[in-house]
């Protein structure tokens, strides 16, 4: 519920307001904007109450539910969109970001030629797998720790923000330490233990979607992370499970209008998880951000072929360099910039 006071509006009647509500069990968060104030009243159950008790209270002008399932995620709770800034960079405004890297932390030496390579190529963000949800238990499981302070070192050396899974909520303070980026994978999107735990931290996450998940159900998981307090989240389209099976996934274009028309969070696309395939890559990363995405995170490796993990979808630098420079000219088509 938003409840807009009105211009004559003094100090106590916003006070009496808040008060009231919070009598009735429900937090509030205060805007004040140059002419008027809005208080957003979170996680109503009891909507004609409310709308009872607080309407005729001096200094107020109007109440407007928010109708979708997810509130604070949603665009009638915050019609601008969300810009965050993560080490020096702005994601959610008109610039692009690129997050790039392996899948997987593999080595030092490894981590820190592919990091300075994707930098040269204009990548903004690493990526990089120190704890690794596989498929199979017997799979590569990443490095843990040593995985996250290689990645510093890159960090370090480049200067580039780092975006990193947290795959467990007792992980979450080890890798709050390291990352720039908490993210949170496909198959932790309905882990609300963990999503609740992301909340309570100071630091943006990026929120996968669920490999099953549909739209709603992707911005309800985000809701969980808002409403612990954390403001810093934007999402990431990864494609879901389909029928088709010459992709590992069907990458869901449509999501990303979708979540802009829903959703004041920014929305990046990874069309490596999406498609499976380096063959792939390229062309959906360029349709990603031509149908409007505020970003990408796309695999790099060396040497793909001797990758541990994802070798078959990630781009060599050389590829990775080239579709940054067509990804400029997208970018400017569609009134960005990268
Ligand atoms: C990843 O980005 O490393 C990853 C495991 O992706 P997803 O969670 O989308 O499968
Ligand atoms: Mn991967």
């Amino acid at each position: 519920m938003i409840i807009t006071m009105s211009v004559s509006a003094e100090r106590k009647d916003i006070q009496n307001v808040k008060s009231k509500v919070e009598e009735l069990g429900y937090a509030t968060k205060l805007f004040q904007g140059e002419r008027k104030t809005v208080i957003h009243v979170i996680g109503v159950t009891e909507r004609e109450k409310l709308m009872k008790a607080v309407e005729s209270m001096p200094g107020v002008e109007n109440l407007v539910p928010i109708l979708r399932p997810f509130k604070m995620a949603s665009r009638e709770f915050h019609p601008e969109n969300t810009v965050i800034s993560i080490n020096g960079k702005k994601i959610g405004n008109k610039e692009i970001v690129v997050i790039a890297g392996p899948c997987a932390v593999e080595s030092e030496e490894n981590y820190l030629e592919i990091a300075e390579l994707v930098k040269a190529a204009g990548a903004n963000f690493l990526r990089g797998g120190a704890f690794k949800p596989r498929s199979s238990p017997y799979s590569f499981q990443g490095l843990g720790e040593k995985g996250l302070e290689i990645m510093a070192k890159a960090r370090e050396k480049t200067g580039l923000g780092i975006v990193t899974e947290v795959v467990s909520e007792v992980d979450v303070p080890l890798v709050f330490k390291y990352a720039d980026v908490f993210q949170i994978g496909a198959r932790n999107m309905h882990n609300f233990h963990l999503l609740k735990t992301v909340g309570r931290f100071n630091k943006p996450v990026m929120l996968k979607r669920g490999m099953s998940a549909t739209i709603e159900e992707w911005l309800m998981s985000a809701e969980y992370i808002l409403s612990e307090g954390n403001p810093n989240v934007f999402l990431c389209e990864r494609g879901i499970r389909t029928f088709e099976r010459y992709t590992r996934n069907t990458l869901d274009i449509s999501a990303v209008p979708v979540i802009d028309n829903l959703s004041h969070l920014p929305v990046i696309v990874d069309p490596s998880h999406a498609s499976g395939d380096s063959k792939y890559v390229c062309a959906l990363a360029k349709a990603a951000i031509a149908a409007g995405a505020d970003g990408l995170m796309v695999e790099v490796h060396i040497d793909p072929s001797r990758a541990l993990s994802d070798g078959k979808q990630s781009l060599k630098p050389d590829v990775f360099m080239e579709l940054m420079q067509d990804l400029k000219k997208v970018a400017q088509a569609v009134g960005r910039t990268l």
